[in-house]
């Protein structure tokens, strides 16, 4: 029948023998309109001087796909052409591309301009023979122009579509997969703080969650939400005066070079935002005399940790316990048996929402170069748990110190397992800076 190595068919049916239960024939259609039961073939191996294996198996593979040199010589009616990056030599776009036999039949995916290339001798010949043979015809081209790349983008189905019917879970993955990187524009020369922390605040996928969902509750969410489509655009770049119109002057910000005041300010003034990083603090005050308690709740919005001038460098979660869930001496008034300097408390978590912001040594505006602060490890792999929720750490705000104590701020941000520095308009992939020094602001995301 003419079967070849490489043949390409359809699965038709598949024969099983009523007698042992077992598959005896593959049907296939190798396009000819004829099937063709394949059966199994023994292939033997000699694996070493007198051993053999021999295995019995349908010599079939299952092709979601071909390459394009294997698919040279085929006529479709429709194929769905990958003509991404992955295109490496002159012709192989043209051979994909002529094996359908209308345009309409044409389905690209992640296609790249640069991915059409043409040999340039082909171009001088061809060129040649028009000029001798077909002197009406115009001369071809030859351009040295470069389209830029495109990034890849996953275009299969994913695979947690099945196992989730949740709208928002499918919605939350896709942006994270889909979201390109810009910069934000420094365009007063004095923003690298405000930039970052939108960086951060645009990048959270929970956030994005909240900023195309169409009902907002304020008029700040609704500015967020502007700019953030602003953000999105392609061929825009945000600046950062735009950004301080619309939602940063109304605000009234004391301290506009420190990211905690900013965020704090910003995360009180915007409900929605509130929301989904607030916790609650139980506090537990007692007389160590009398055993008066007191019991208070504390809601907040970003988690101050202090991780001091140690020499020892410790991850998020051993700060968190550091300061949580034990007695420590307060050495206040006790009310009721008035007794001084003789109280302790004990904080604990009571709650939690998606989204954790902790703001690393709370002063950071005030903090200068020459004041060693501490270590923290294994910040960009480590999980933390809090109310029983895991979180890790999704993106960070950096400080730096320029001259006269001038702080200078950048965003870096995971995508996937690799992190992306984003300073005002430099967008490029690095590693995670070690020991953390200058990280001051971080935002983790429950898993
Ligand atoms: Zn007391």
């Amino acid at each position: 029948m003419g079967l070849v190595n490489g043949a390409i068919g359809t699965v038709k049916s598949i024969s099983k023998s009523i007698e042992s239960n077992q598959i005896q024939f593959i049907n296939i259609d190798f396009a000819t309109g004829t099937e063709y039961a394949i059966e199994r073939i023994k292939v033997k191996f000699l694996i070493s001087d007198k051993a053999f294996v021999v295995r019995e198996q349908f010599p079939l593979c299952l092709s979601y796909a071909v390459t394009i040199h294997k698919s040279q010589g085929l006529s479709l009616k429709n194929a769905v052409i990958e003509a991404g990056n992955t295109i490496f030599n002159a012709g192989q776009s043209y051979v994909a591309f002529s094996r359908v036999t209308k345009i309409e039949g044409i389905h690209l995916i992640n296609f790249d301009p640069y991915s059409i290339k043409a040999n340039t001798e082909a171009i001088v010949e061809y060129n040649r023979l028009r000029k001798t043979y077909r002197a009406d015809l115009p001369v071809l081209l030859i351009t040295k122009r470069r389209w830029s790349k495109v990034w890849d983008l996953i275009w299969g189905v994913e695979k947690y579509f099945d196992q989730s019917k949740q709208q928002n879970i499918i919605k939350r993955k896709s942006c994270i997969d889909f979201f390109k990187f810009h910069g934000i524009e420094n365009s007063d020369g004095n923003s690298s703080c405000i930039n970052s922390i939108f960086q951060c605040i645009f990048h959270s996928s929970i956030i994005q969650l909240l900023l195309e969902s169409e009902h907002q509750n304020t008029a700040l969410s609704t500015e967020l939400c502007k700019l953030f489509h602003m953000y999105t655009i392609n061929k825009t770049i945000l600046k950062s005066t735009l950004i301080k119109e619309k939602i940063y002057d109304h605000l009234n910000i004391d301290d506009g070079t420190n990211p905690f005041a900013i965020l704090s300010t910003l995360f009180s003034k915007n409900y929605d935002i509130s929301k989904l990083v607030q916790y609650e603090l139980l506090k537990t005050d007692r007389c160590k005399s009398c055993n008066y308690t007191i019991m208070s709740k504390e809601v907040n919005n970003i988690l101050p940790l202090k991780v001091g001038n140690a020499t020892k460098a410790f991850n998020l979660q051993e700060l968190i316990d550091k300061q949580h869930g034990h007695w420590f001496n307060t050495l206040k008034f006790c009310n009721k048996c008035q007794k001084g300097q003789n109280t302790y408390r004990k904080v604990t978590f009571n709650s939690c929402q998606q989204i954790i912001v902790i703001a690393l040594n709370i002063s950071v505006s005030k903090i200068n170069k020459n004041k060693q602060t501490g270590f923290i490890k294994s910040v960009p792999t480590s999980k933390i748990v809090l109310c029983d929720n895991s979180y890790s750490v999704i993106s960070a705000i950096f400080c730096y110190y320029i001259d006269n104590e001038i702080n200078r701020y950048s965003a870096i941000i995971k995508n996937k397992s690799a992190w992306i520095e984003l300073d005002d308009l430099n967008v490029k992939s690095i590693r995670w800076p070690t020991n953390s020094k200058n990280a001051c602001i971080l935002f983790l995301e429950k898993k």
